[in-house]
């Protein structure tokens, strides 16, 4: 067993491995097989396939460099949907508070809640804007 692992650390030396970008692509493939296989939807398996090749190449890559700016790029243009999911989850935890997103910088905003709408000032970048609490 020992073996198969040193192996397996051996072939693994060097190459990218998982990143956020790759966890997406893998669950957005098993969906769309999914709902290929529901359909009867040849097209959604071909493009599960697809992003299931491009994963795969991706996790075993030995460009690190390029790798690690794609997901730097995914992680930027999905910024401000994750901080939103965010913020609601925060705000369905916290039963006194409830958080916002700055609609600029997208910083998360802490607000008292039941005042109704406020105007807040983002701590980050001192833009304006509208909250409701
Ligand atoms: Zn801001």
């Amino acid at each position: 067993m020992d073996k198969i692992r040193k192996k397996m650390n051996q072939f693994m030396m060097g190459r990218y491995g998982p990143d956020a970008l790759n966890s997406v692509m893998l669950y957005t493939a098993v969906i769309l097989n999914l709902l290929g296989i529901l359909l009867k939807n040849a097209i959604l398996g071909w493009i599960s396939l697809v992003l299931l090749v491009y994963s795969l190449y991706r996790f075993f890559s030995k460009n690190l460099a390029k790798r690690y700016a794609e997901n730097q790029k995914f992680l930027d243009f999905t910024r401000g949907p994750r901080r939103t999911f965010k913020a609601a989850a925060l705000s369905a935890r916290d039963k006194e508070h409830t958080y916002v997103t700055c609609p600029k910088c997208k910083q998360i905003c802490r607000l008292p809640k039941g005042r109704g709408k406020v105007t807040v000032t983002c701590p980050a970048c001192r833009q304006p804007f509208e909250g409701r609490s």
